[in-house]
């Protein structure tokens, strides 16, 4: 990719000033490069965690999370735990940032929350403290901005010969419209070829975070599980999330099962499960390349971390309560419904074709436009009643499901699966509101 860097630099330079600025222009691709680094080294983290909504948490937000990732900085020798972000999103997903350990963050989706047990989300924090402790956003930015710089130069090569074909002189011959050639054959292939390689180093790093995440938390079915139900969430419908940040998601939010091949940052999440679970009663790295190469006939993980392991890690047992009874399993629920009122003002809504929309409450309309099929959405809020004098609002429930809506006062009320009492008291201005079982709630 490098080599593709400064051969396009040097074309680019021939191009503006003849042969003798070729060095010049190698120089200066390499500068740009260095220059776009410079700028996403510096802002990249705080742009993607504002890009995805992340929020900030502590401790006492969300214990067991936090558990979950101080185990895995533990298992993994990292060295100083990351901050932890939630991302107000249905989706099940997670991701990591930051280029040192002292500097990284995990962000986790409130639905991943929901969805998976305590072996599952140890599964994915794993995966992501993996990420972190292979330093593969680091590298991954490294060759994602000279992707970048490749796509530019190509860009201007391309723009440069056909402002050259134009005022070209007959002298040149057929020597010169073979340079033209060249180049123009450069401007559209680099960048693809780097794609290309940039996909597949993206997928190797899958793969390694994959077999990290077995060996930290000793128990490779925790993840295998965890991407079966990712999997089975994405095949049901797209994710909300932002499409410049779909590399770096555990699962690939845009395409998780029908991204395959070559033009993908992720690999297939049916052969990430069929590896975990080949892995034949060990957990370590030494047992996941050997489940590696059983299936796909080659090796992953770096020969000098199989010589350091030397030996197969046995897996743990599961941990104790791993199938939650139904009254447990409502409890995070409810403790991710809390943090998400915390976290933001906003009302959650559906609209009928499917994409989720996101109100700030308080803003004053009463329908929201859908982003994808132009419909009108009301906005679902608290109605005054004189039905019953102690609650003088009410709301009725559109299904089981999670929702949201707007207090009188103008502040977002959240309401989970799990919620069933009768009355729920608004969290800014503490004014009962009477909940109305909707037509999907038994
Ligand atoms: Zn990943
Ligand atoms: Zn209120």
């Amino acid at each position: 990719m490098g080599v593709l860097l400064v051969l396009l630099g040097t074309a680019v330079g021939s191009a503006v000033a003849g042969p003798d600025a070729a060095a010049w222009g190698a120089l200066g691709a390499v500068g740009l490069w260095g220059g776009l680094w410079a700028v996403a080294a510096l802002q990249g983290d705080r742009i993607l965690l504002a890009t995805a909504g992340a929020r900030r948490i502590e401790k006492r937000d969300h214990p067991q999370l936090w558990n979950v990732v101080e185990e895995m900085v533990l298992a993994s020798g990292l060295g100083a735990v990351p901050e932890v972000y939630i991302i107000d999103d249905p989706s099940p997903n997670a991701f990591a940032i930051g280029r040192k350990p002292e500097r990284s963050a995990v962000a986790v989706t409130t639905g991943l929350l929901r969805l998976m047990n305590r072996d599952e989300l140890q599964g994915v924090v794993g995966h992501e403290v993996g990420h972190i402790k292979n330093r593969d956003s680091a590298f991954m930015m490294l060759v994602g901005v000279m992707l970048g710089a490749i796509v530019i130069l190509a860009d201007l090569l391309l723009r440069l010969m056909r402002f050259r074909d134009g005022r070209r002189s007959r002298a040149g011959g057929q020597v010169q419209a073979l340079v033209v050639l060249l180049a123009i054959l450069l401007s559209v292939l680099a960048p693809l070829l780097a794609r290309l390689i940039y996909f597949a180093c993206s997928r190797r790093r899958e793969y390694l975070a994959d077999a990290s995440s077995a060996r930290f938390t000793r128990y490779p079915e925790g993840l295998a599980s965890a991407l079966e139900k990712m999997g089975a969430f994405y095949g049901r419908r797209q994710g909300t999330a932002h499409r410049v940040l779909a590399p770096l998601y555990i699962v690939n939010p845009m395409t998780a099962l029908a991204a395959t091949g070559l033009l993908s940052t992720h690999p297939p999440t049916e052969e990430r499960i069929r590896i975990l679970r080949s892995m034949g009663g060990g957990a370590g790295y030494v047992d996941y390349d050997a489940a590696f190469r059983k299936i796909l006939r080659r090796s992953v993980i770096g020969a000098r971390t199989l010589s350091a392991e030397g030996a197969s890690v046995p897996v743990r047992a599961p941990q104790p309560g791993e199938a939650p009874r139904p009254e447990e399993a409502a409890a995070p629920a409810v403790a991710t419904l809390d943090l998400v009122g915390r976290l933001r003002g906003l009302v959650f809504m559906t609209c009928p074709c499917g994409v989720g929309i996101q109100v700030p409450a308080g803003l004053g309309r009463d329908a929201i436009r859908c982003p994808r099929c132009g419909r009108d959405n009301p906005v679902p809020r608290a109605r005054e009643t004189e039905s019953i004098p102690e609650a003088p609002l009410e709301y009725r429930r559109a299904g089981a499901g999670w929702e949201s809506f707007q207090c009188r006062c103008g502040h977002a009320v959240h309401l989970s699966p799990a919620f069933a009492a009768p009355l729920v008291a608004c969290p800014a201005c503490g004014r009962k509101i009477r909940v109305i079982p909707g037509a999907g709630s038994s």
